[in-house]
C-alpha cells in the first residue's frame, strides 16, 4: 500500500508500496541515511528495514535525539548479553532495558562477576561490535517464543507473563537475533552491532528479579554508550566529578551523618555536624512558612489503619506503606506515609467557617515509606524522612492567591539555598480521572496563571497529573547539570471529598474547601544530599556548620586563639579552635579539606595587635594583620541567613 508520510516540517510526500524508513531516509539525503538509526512513524518507533504500512506523520531517528541515545543504548544492552553468554554457558539473562546516560543487564550466574570477568566480557562486546552483526527482527509465536527461550527461565517468564492484548497482531511475540545470539524483544534496534560508536561498561551490583527481594537475586552489569567517543569521555568525566561529590562520601568525610548496617537500609543518623546543617535548614523552613503565613502543627508518628483506608493510602499507597502493627485487642496501626490526613484531622476538631479560610498547616513530619532496597540510595532515596509539608485548605475565591503565594515561597525557598537554575513542569488531568471535570479546569488555569506570572521557564506534561488533582513540580539543576525534583504544589479534590470536610459560607450555606499540599523542599535529608552534592560540601556560610577554623601559629598563641573565638562566638558564629599538636601547614589543610568557609591564622604579631590572618575558604592566600573586631564584623556580614 503506497503511503502518504508527514514530515517533521510539515512536508508530506506519498511513497510507494513497501518503502522502508531506510528508503524514506535516503530519499532526504544521503547524510540522514548515514546518521538514521530507526524512524518514527505515528507513535512507533520502527527499525530502519521494516516497510511502512501506514501513512502518518514520520521523522528519523538519530543518535541526537534521547529516543536515538535510548535504541543505541538498548542495542548495547543486548550485545552486553551476547557477550556475558558467550563466556559464561551456563549463565542465564533476564532484562536489560536504556537507563538515564546508559542501560543494565542482568543475569543469573553461579558467582558474582569479578572485575577480571568485566575485563573479558568488555573485551568480547568490543569484538562482537567489530563485527558489525546485523540485527535481525523475528516474529514468532507464543509457543514457538516459548521453545526458542526454553533454557532461559526468565525469559520464558516474560512470554508467559504478556497480556494477549500487548502481542503484536493478537498473537505473536518479537525477538531480535544477531548470529546465534537472540533475545526476547520489542525493538527496535540499531541496523546493526557495528553502529555502536562509543560503549563502556561500567560497574557492577546485586539486583533482584522484578526488584522484589522475595525474589532471586541476580547480577547486574551497568554500562553507558554515546554517539561519540568524545561524548562518552566527557560523561566519565561527568562521574568521576559526580563521585567527588558523592553525597555518601562526604556525609561521612564531613562527618555530617550515617547509614550503620544495625540500623536498617534506608535510614540514616546525623551526626554533630549533620544535626547543625539540618536545623538550619529546618530554622530556615520554620522562618519561611511562619512568613508565608502558615501555623505550625505535630503529628504523631502512628494512627489506626482506618484512617488511611478513609484516606485512600490503603488503596493507592499500600505498597509504600510498612505492614501493619497488631497489639492485643487493639486496631491495627500504621506507620505514617504522608501527613495529610492528621492536617485534615486538625480541621475537622472543630466546625469551619469561612473566616477560618485560608487555614495554613505544616510540620516537619517524619514519614516512612517502604522503598524496595534496589531503590534505596543514600539521603536521596530513603525509607525514613522528614517532610517539610503544608496543607492548605481554602476557597474557590482565593485559590488563585494562594497558588501564587505559594509558588513564590517554593522559588524564595530554592533561591535561598543557593540554586539558580530551574524549572517546572504543570501535572494535567489524566484521561482516567474520575468526577467532575470543574474542578480541574479551574485549578489548571489557576496553576498555570501562577506559573506565568513568577516567570520561571515551564512545560506541561499533559495528563500527568495525580487522580486527584494537577500539580506543579519544581525541578532544580545542581552545580554539575543535574536535575532534581524538589518542591511540590499539589491539588487535591479527593481528600475533602473523602473526609466530608465542609465549611460555612458567608451565606450560611455549606461548601467544601479546596485543599493544596505543598512540600518546599520534599524531604529534608533528600534536600540535604543534593545540597551537598551541588555544593560539593563547601557550604554557603550561613549553612556551614563550622564557620571559623582559628589556627594559634605555636602554642603559645593558643589563649589568643581561644579569646579570638570566643569573641567570634560571641557575635553569633560556628568556631572551632585547632588546639592540635599538628604543623601550622597541616592544620590550615586539615579546615580546607573540611571546607570550612574561614580560617583566622594568629602568630606574635597578632597577639601583640589584637589582629588576625584571615583566609576564605577558595581563596588564594590569606590577609594578614585584619584587626579582630573588622574581622568580626565581616565574617558575621558573610555568615547572615537569607533575608536578613
Ligand atoms: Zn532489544
Ligand atoms: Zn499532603
Amino acid at each position: 500500500m503506497p503511503v502518504d508520510l508527514q514530515y517533521p516540517d510539515g512536508t508530506v510526500v506519498a511513497h510507494p508500496d513497501g518503502v522502508t524508513g531506510l528508503d524514506v531516509a535516503r530519499s532526504i539525503g544521503p547524510g540522514l541515511a548515514k546518521a538514521a538509526v530507526a524512524v518514527r512513524l505515528n507513535d512507533s518507533l520502527l527499525d530502519l528495514d521494516r516497510p511502512l504500512e501506514s501513512s502518518g506523520e514520520f521523522a528519523v531517528i538519530t543518535l541526537d535525539s534521547s529516543e536515538g541515545l535510548d535504541i543505541l543504548r538498548h542495542s548495547a544492552a543486548h550485545v552486553l548479553a551476547q557477550a556475558v553468554l558467550d563466556i559464561f554457558p551456563d549463565a542465564t539473562f533476564a532484562i536489560g532495558p536504556p537507563i538515564e546516560d546508559g542501560f543494565y543487564y542482568d543475569f543469573a550466574v553461579e558467582e558474582p562477576f569479578t572485575p577480571e570477568d568485566l575485563e573479558r566480557i568488555s573485551a568480547r562486546v568490543d569484538e562482537i561490535i567489530a563485527a558489525d552483526q546485523l540485527f535481525q527482527r523475528e516474529v514468532m509465536t507464543v509457543d514457538e517464543a516459548l521453545s526458542v527461550f526454553a533454557n532461559h527461565r526468565f525469559k520464558v517468564e516474560i512470554i508467559e507473563s504478556v497480556e494477549p492484548s500487548e502481542l503484536d497482531g493478537g498473537e505473536a511475540v518479537t525477538a531480535y537475533r544477531n548470529l546465534d545470539f537472540i533475545d526476547l524483544c520489542r525493538g527496535p534496534h540499531l541496523p546493526s552491532t557495528g553502529r555502536i560508536p562509543a560503549i563502556k561498561l561500567l560497574r557492577t551490583s546485586g539486583a533482584y528479579w522484578r526488584g522484589d527481594e522475595a525474589n532471586e537475586q541476580l547480577q547486574r552489569i551497568y554500562g553507558t554508550a554515546w554517539a561519540s567517543q568524545s561524548d562518552l569521555d566527557a560523561y566519565m568525566d561527568r562521574l568521576e566529578e559526580a563521585a567527588k561529590r558523592d553525597h555518601r562520601k562526604l556525609g561521612s568525610e564531613l562527618d555530617l551523618y550515617s547509614f550503620p548496617e544495625d540500623l536498617g537500609i534506608g535510614l540514616s543518623v546525623w551526626h554533630p555536624k549533620g544535626g547543625v546543617l539540618r536545623s538550619l535548614v529546618e530554622e530556615h523552613s520554620r522562618r519561611l512558612h511562619a512568613k508565608y503565613g502558615f501555623d505550625y502543627v505535630y503529628s504523631p508518628h502512628l494512627a489506626k489503619a482506618g484512617l488511611w483506608e478513609t484516606s485512600g493510602h490503603l488503596d493507592f499507597f499500600a505498597e509504600n506503606m510498612y505492614p501493619p502493627m497488631q497489639i492485643a485487642e487493639d486496631p491495627e496501626y500504621r506507620v505514617k506515609p504522608m501527613n495529610c490526613p492528621f492536617h485534615v484531622l486538625i480541621y475537622q476538631s472543630r466546625g469551619r467557617s469561612y473566616r477560618d479560610l485560608p487555614m495554613r498547616l505544616a510540620e516537619l513530619g517524619g514519614v516512612y515509606r517502604y522503598e524496595k532496597s534496589g531503590q534505596v540510595h543514600g539521603l536521596l532515596r530513603v525509607r525514613g524522612m522528614t517532610q517539610d509539608d503544608s496543607h492548605t485548605f481554602c476557597t474557590e475565591e482565593q485559590l488563585q492567591d494562594e497558588l501564587a503565594m505559594h509558588l513564590q515561597f517554593v522559588l524564595n525557598w530554592v533561591r535561598d539555598f543557593g540554586f539558580e537554575d530551574f524549572e517546572a513542569d504543570l501535572s494535567t488531568r489524566p484521561e482516567k480521572a474520575i468526577g467532575d471535570p470543574g474542578p480541574w479546569r479551574v485549578t489548571e488555569a489557576a496553576l498555570e496563571q501562577a506559573l506565568q506570572t513568577s516567570d520561571i521557564p515551564y512545560t506541561t506534561a499533559p495528563g500527568e497529573g495525580a487522580f486527584y488533582g494537577p500539580k506543579i513540580d519544581v525541578h532544580i539543576r545542581d552545580a554539575i547539570g543535574r536535575r532534581w525534583q524538589c518542591s511540590t504544589i499539589q491539588l487535591d479534590f479527593q481528600t475533602p471529598d473523602r473526609f466530608g470536610l465542609e465549611y460555612v459560607t458567608s451565606d450560611n450555606t455549606t461548601d467544601v474547601p479546596y485543599m493544596i499540599h505543598c512540600a518546599k523542599a520534599g524531604s529534608i535529608e533528600r534536600f540535604i544530599g543534593v545540597m551537598v552534592e551541588h555544593y560539593a560540601g563547601a557550604f554557603p556560610m550561613w549553612l556551614a556548620p563550622v564557620q571559623v577554623t582559628v589556627v594559634p601559629v605555636a602554642d603559645r598563641h593558643l589563649d589568643y586563639a581561644r579569646e579570638v573565638a570566643a569573641t567570634l562566638g560571641e557575635a553569633g558564629l560556628r568556631v572551632e579552635v585547632d588546639d592540635s599538636n599538628d604543623s601550622l601547614g597541616d592544620k590550615v589543610r586539615t579546615a580546607i579539606t573540611h571546607k570550612h568557609p574561614a580560617v583566622i591564622v594568629v602568630g606574635d604579631a597578632d597577639v601583640e595587635g589584637r589582629t588576625v590572618g584571615l583566609r576564605f575558604y577558595g581563596e588564594d592566600g590569606d590577609t594578614r594583620g585584619v584587626p579582630l573586631d573588622e574581622a568580626g564584623k565581616s565574617l558575621v556580614e558573610k555568615a547572615a541567613k537569607p533575608g536578613e
